[in-house]
């Protein structure tokens, strides 16, 4: 393409270079680590210890669930590898900035040149929002009209599917102009002083904060439906008696309906201080009561062990309370936050970097916009994001482990096995997990080793083994009745 531009340095041109090849070089090895995932996920048969409990028809189903997944993967992975290769070469982001801020140069609602700057921000931002929005959609429909629903997992209709995308759209419409007013701002404002990226991070942790309140409040209701657990039921009952237990300040109880997007399940505690809230998914109670269902001589006596199931559940989430996981994981991101904001702080005015990949001053903008400063920087923090992403799974494994032998000391270890046996059932999760694999991208240790960490033997309660076998039968007919 014939278009005059001021020639590149040398130097300017290896730093496009050098960001290409962390690109490719991270895509070089996820992609390892996916095959030697693949070989995992293909072995013949399950883990010795939990062979007698799933069954051969089970173990195929939840390999072609992994393997469709993975494909999927590859395939994503390969394109945005491409694209985004393709993103920097072409200097296409550059143009849209271009555009952005020759449209915010000329508006009459900003006036000073930092409000100009906050203007294409903000157009930039919504732009490439939108683009992304329309990028993606085929992959996510993809995803969960063909996959999730070959697998029997995928309860939304294209309806509820597109709205969630306006609703988040209009979100995203509310929260991040303020946002990126907010940051740009605090390092103009500051612009001469070393304290500016400082104040960048203090501003970031505000918003962080502030979400942890708007969010259950604000914006998850408008996804799904929260309904208190009825005072009078047993379930409840049960768990104000475990909270009291352990000192959990209980404030509010909720059942969400997971089960108008998928069948997948969940459980989790939320906020702080009065705000703390116990949610739990419809499809979690659905999927233990399912387990009693067929046994219609045991089945008033098991509405409590349902209710034992939900509570192992709940104490391993108490145990993440119990030892602060989640402050600890804010304070451990926010650190980490702060250093690679600093990492900002000294490519922030760095004209080679800019002029390298085609961000040209504007002459009614302040030069080196921030919001393109922070993407640049993006570029090279790659090794680094990766191996802090390591380091974080590494500690919420430890996490984990630590949450299980809370429930553990509450009296829960059978209980709780037992329900990973349930969900792993529900989930069709895969048994294996190459060691690598695992280490790089695993939030959780495995089924099997978590079992065993609770001194628990998988397959020791016949009793239970026997119902978790009928209720996969009568899920499997239930899936047929669906098909045919
Ligand atoms: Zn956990």
């Amino acid at each position: 393409m014939a278009m005059a531009r001021p020639s590149h340095t040398t130097t300017s041109l290896s730093l496009v270079v050098v960001a290409l090849v962390f690109h490719w070089c991270q895509f070089l090895f996820e992609t390892v680590l996916e095959f030697r995932q693949r070989t995992a996920i293909r072995k013949p048969s399950p883990p010795a210890a939990l062979r007698s409990i799933f069954d051969e028809t089970w173990y195929k189903a939840s390999q072609s669930y992994a393997l469709d997944r993975w494909t999927y993967r590859l395939i994503h992975s390969v394109y945005s590898t491409f694209e985004t290769h393709l993103v920097i070469s072409y200097e296409l982001m550059p143009r849209v900035w271009n555009a952005c801020a020759t449209w915010a140069a000329a508006s009459t609602y900003a006036v000073t040149p930092t409000a100009k700057e906050v203007l294409a921000s903000i157009a930039f931002v919504f732009l490439l929002t939108l683009v992304s929005v329309v990028k993606d959609a085929p992959w996510g429909a993809y995803a969960t009209f063909v996959i999730e629903a070959k697998h029997g997992f995928n309860k939304q209709t294209v309806r509820l599917w597109l709205m969630d995308k306006v609703k988040g759209l209009g979100v995203a419409c509310v929260l991040v102009p303020p946002i990126i007013a907010a940051v740009v701002a605090s390092i103009r404002v500051f612009a001469s002083s070393a304290y500016a990226v400082t104040l960048l991070w203090a501003v970031i942790m505000a918003f962080q904060l502030l979400m942890v309140f708007l969010y259950p409040n604000f914006i998850a209701p408008l996804f799904n439906k929260y309904d208190p657990i009825p005072e009078d039921s047993p379930l409840r009952a049960d768990i104000v008696r475990l909270a009291e237990k352990v000192s959990y300040p209980l404030q509010k109880l909720y059942v969400v309906d997971g089960s108008k997007r998928s069948a997948h399940a969940n459980a989790y505690l939320y906020g702080f201080g009065k705000n703390k809230r116990i949610v739990l998914y419809d499809t979690l109670i659905k999927g233990f009561a399912e387990l009693n269902e067929e046994d219609e001589a045991a089945k008033d006596q098991d509405e409590s062990r349902n209710n034992e199931h939900v509570c192992s559940v709940l104490a391993h989430e108490l145990g993440h309370w119990n030892h602060s996981h989640v402050i600890k994981l804010m304070v451990m991101s926010s650190a980490l936050l702060f250093a690679q904001l600093q990492g900002y702080g000294l490519i922030r005015d760095s004209s080679v970097l800019f002029e390298a990949f085609g961000y040209h001053d504007h002459a009614a903008l302040p030069p080196k916009p921030v919001l393109i400063g922070l993407l640049l920087y993006q570029l090279f923090s790659v090794p680094v994001d990766a191996f802090l992403g390591f380091l974080s799974n590494l500690v919420s494994r430890a996490f984990e482990y630590q949450a299980d032998q809370f429930a553990r000391t509450l009296g829960y270890a059978k209980e709780l096995a037992q329900s990973l046996l349930v969900l792993q059932q529900s989930e069709k999760g895969s048994l294996w997990m190459d060691s690598w694999y695992g280490a790089y991208h695993s939030s959780h240790p495995e089924i099997a080793q978590r079992i065993d960490a609770l001194g628990v033997v998988a397959d020791s309660d016949k009793d239970f083994v026997q119902k978790l076998k009928r209720r996969e039968v009568a899920r499997r007919s239930g899936e047929d009745k669906k098909s045919a």
